[in-house]
């Protein structure tokens, strides 16, 4: 199986097959020609290696079950902006209004969004799991609580055969349900174009400690989500892994220390 490349089409950077117009060159070379040639340069054409027993390189494999990972999160969150009355009612206390109002119209772009979203999951569930196809759809009207579970029932089901998924053909084309990001407004949407849409409020937040693998300060800590869930540790430069329960809690410790996200100017 070594090098089989990711089918994804990853490529890694500044590498390229010999058979490349850019193959073999060093930087000013390779400057010169970008000067000298009205052809788009190739930024490396060379694919990443597929991990094992997959056919995803290790990047797409873990960005694409993180962000898949989110899903049932994000439907939750999409049906409680469809509906902030009962959101409200789930998060404190409301102040009654001396004065009934009506109810603001709900983006139809929120609903597309969240039936998109929960379409792509029960299908992949069923794809895993056949026998589901009897279960019923998620009501128009669902509330959030209940959109989570169904949601997450079927999440649940195709992140247990994750990595048989991950070892077929068909895997391209969940990385596209979750991974693809249209440009402008989408014909469907995905996990990362509603994400960008309406994010969900836990970001993670840059470590001030720096990675216990590669020394870099590039941990992202990725708070619970729910009570009793824990909050996960990665590294963008290496990829190193953890969560606040393994090693006995050791890297919960380490990288309690929050460092707020540095805004762009909104
Ligand atoms: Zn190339
Ligand atoms: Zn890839
Ligand atoms: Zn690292």
């Amino acid at each position: 199986m070594a090098g089989r490349g990711c089918i994804r089409g990853c490529t890694v950077r500044d590498v390229h097959f010999a058979t490349c117009p850019w193959f073999g060159l060093d930087d000013d070379q390779a400057a010169a020609k970008r000067e000298a040639s009205t052809d788009a340069p190739c930024g490396g054409c060379a694919p990443v290696v597929a991990r094992e027993e997959s056919l995803l390189c290790e990047g797409c494999y873990k960005r694409l079950r993180r962000l898949l990972g989110d899903t049932a999160d994000l439907i939750g969150h999409l049906r409680s902006l469809a509906d902030p009355t009962k959101a409200a009612v789930y998060d404190r206390v409301q102040v009654s209004s001396s004065r009934p109002e009506l109810p603001a119209p709900v983006p139809a772009d929120l609903i597309d969004a969240s039936n998109d979203l929960m379409r792509m999951l029960r299908d992949w569930a069923v794809f895993v799991d056949p026998q589901l196809a009897g279960r019923r759809g998620l009501a128009a009207g669902a509330e959030t609580a209940e959109a989570f579970d169904q949601a997450n029932v079927c999440l649940q089901v195709v992140l247990a055969d994750f990595d048989w998924l991950a070892n077929r053909t068909e895997i391209r084309d969940l990385a596209d349900a979750v991974l693809h990001r249209h440009v402008g407004e989408p014909q469907w949407w995905s996990v990362v174009d509603a994400l960008a849409k309406w994010p969900l409020d836990d970001q993670p937040r840059w470590a001030k400690n720096p990675c216990p693998e590669c020394d870099c300060k590039t941990v992202r800590v990725r708070p619970p989500r729910r009570t009793g869930d824990p909050a996960s540790y990665r590294c963008t430069t290496c990829d190193w892994e953890s969560d606040d329960r393994a090693e006995d809690g050791f890297w919960a410790e380490a990288f309690a220390e929050l460092v707020p996200e540095v805004e762009a100017a909104a």
